[in-house]
């Protein structure tokens, strides 16, 4: 089976003006880009509005976090049910960023995957070590471990609206790509536990993109390697050169 190319742009808190932002889209609406490539955008929540308006049909939009209830008091909170309600597709869940900084263990990630699911989203579910656990072998055991919460609460036919994100937290926002080697190593692992945790057609079937300083430079070898279905980029998303990762395939 063919899995199709997926590049996501994660624009994190950036930039903070409308006019940047339109500025990106305009970028990206006068692109050739590969029409066999899935591209999303992920605009900080103020923006996800006005961008999908911006954005030519063919880029979806995402969220880059939301909660698990679909409405109350949970103050500056934002519900799954209203993303879907205004037509985002997609949301960004268990950032490293919001991981290590917000402190969301894996269970709470896997709570929000469900919450999401349940209101139709499609989700990006960010897994991935620190250089610790690398250097002390416990890559496998750390990412099969943020997957195994989220196996435990998603049926077998609700993998079709998951991407897997493998974002080894050393290599994200440090200039510190993972090589392709180590890429591929992590994605056929991971590929490998789904088969083993879920089934052997949801692992086939589902899409492991890479994330961390992923540029023009190092895409296109990385797109090379057998389970690397596409990024999962930050900086270089909010430059012209994303163009040419989302491209990456061509
Ligand atoms: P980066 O970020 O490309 O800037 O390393 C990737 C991410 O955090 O999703």
């Amino acid at each position: 089976m063919t899995r199709q190319f997926f590049v996501g742009g994660n624009f994190k808190m950036n930039p903070s003006s409308l006019e940047a932002k339109k500025a990106l889209c305009t970028i990206l609406n006068d692109a050739d880009l590969d029409q066999n490539t899935e591209v999303v955008i992920a605009p900080p929540a103020l923006y996800l509005l006005p961008t999908q308006e911006l954005i030519r049909k063919d880029i979806k939009v995402s969220a880059q976090n939301c909660y698990v209830k679909t409405s109350g008091a949970y103050t500056g909170e934002i519900s799954p049910a209203a993303l879907k309600d205004a037509g985002i597709p997609y949301v960004i869940l268990g950032h490293s960023e919001r991981r290590t900084i917000f402190g969301e263990s894996s269970e709470f990630v896997a709570e929000k995957t469900r919450a999401a699911l349940d209101q139709g989203l499609s989700v990006i579910l960010c897994v991935g070590e620190t250089l610790e656990q690398r250097e002390a072998n416990q890559t496998s055991e750390v990412v099969e471990g943020q997957l195994k919460e989220v196996v435990k609460v998603v049926k077998e036919e609700e993998w079709s609206k998951i991407v897997i994100a493998y974002e080894p937290v050393w290599a994200i926002g440090t200039g510190r790509t993972a090589t392709s080697a180590q890429a591929q190593e992590t994605h056929a692992e991971i590929r490998k536990y789904l088969a083993s945790a879920v089934s052997s057609a949801v692992a086939e079937a589902t899409r492991i993109i890479y994330g961390g300083s992923v540029n023009k430079g190092n895409c296109r070898e990385l797109a090379t390697q057998p389970d690397v279905d596409g990024f999962l980029v930050g900086g270089a998303s909010l430059k012209a050169e994303f163009i040419e990762i989302i491209n990456a395939k061509r």
